[in-house]
């Protein structure tokens, strides 16, 4: 009589642990060190410790990134973090099963459902985009950046950025400069877990580049960016941003909030 009783009280136990902390599939890892944006930069600048990286994305059925925007984040990584064995794409195709507008706490969720394995397994850093069908829920974002390894990519948002026929940017220009511009906040850009000794943060917009020629500028994550700059997309780091990153890793500029140090 006794095990018949404790047998579901053991069930309703571990359904409200389950509840409390969400219930992960392959939970194989430990999600509680998730850390803001910016939080692994110095894992990503120095090779001390991870001498290697893989990108993740996992991308919804139709969703795949462009072979640009991937050819363009790697090289843009291989430019500022050293890593002596190699930056990795890892391409693949996940059904996240989520219908209507996505919150940071759904693009948190989904990714850690969805990670291969902890960010920082033995020498290799693990950073990841996701390229979900359906918008943000603020439909001016075209992508976010929600943890110390973890963005987002809103495909069906950039294709209604384009602007009508011929003009520029056109879509798969947009998704280059966002992809990016999410990584660089992956990177603590601008002014995330340090202080830059320039004065290139846009006041207006915290955590972005006053200087439209920076793919950091505030209004490349923006659906309206196509009224805002004129001419050729930023797709690269400014000055001040490699300034900012070269300094964070030979120690001149103090860093906050990380995850690993040197
Ligand atoms: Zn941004």
């Amino acid at each position: 009589m006794a095990q018949l009783i404790r047998i579901p009280v053991v069930l309703i136990l571990l359904m409200l642990s389950c509840s409390l902390s969400g219930c992960f599939g392959n939970n194989i890892f430990t999600e509680d060190k998730k850390g803001i944006p910016g939080g692994l930069t110095m894992a990503c600048l120095s090779s001390a410790k991870y001498t290697s990286m893989v990108v993740e994305i996992d991308h919804d059925s139709g969703y795949m990134p462009e072979q640009s925007s991937i050819d363009l984040l790697k090289t843009r990584l291989q430019e500022v973090c050293d890593k002596p064995n190699g930056i990795e794409i890892m391409l693949t195709e996940t059904d996240f099963g989520q219908s209507g507008a996505w919150t940071a706490d759904d693009v948190r969720q989904q990714a850690w459902q969805h990670k291969s394995t902890d960010p920082q397994t033995g020498s290799t850093l693990y950073w990841q985009a996701l390229f979900p069908s359906g918008g943000y829920s603020n439909n001016d974002v075209l992508g976010v950046a929600v943890d110390a390894s973890t963005v987002a990519i809103f495909k069906d948002a950039i294709e209604e950025a384009e602007g009508p026929f011929f003009s520029r940017p056109n879509a798969e220009e947009i998704e280059n400069s966002v992809l990016v511009h999410e990584f660089g906040h992956l990177l603590g850009l601008v002014n995330l877990v340090y202080t830059s000794p320039v004065d290139h943060e846009d006041k207006e917009h915290p955590g972005h580049s006053n200087n439209e020629e920076s793919v950091m500028y505030w209004a490349v994550e923006s659906a309206n960016l196509g009224n805002i700059i004129t001419g050729q997309l930023p797709d690269d780091f400014d000055n001040d941003d490699l300034n900012d990153l070269a300094g964070m890793l030979s120690g001149e500029i103090p860093v906050s909030d990380q995850l690993w140090l040197p």
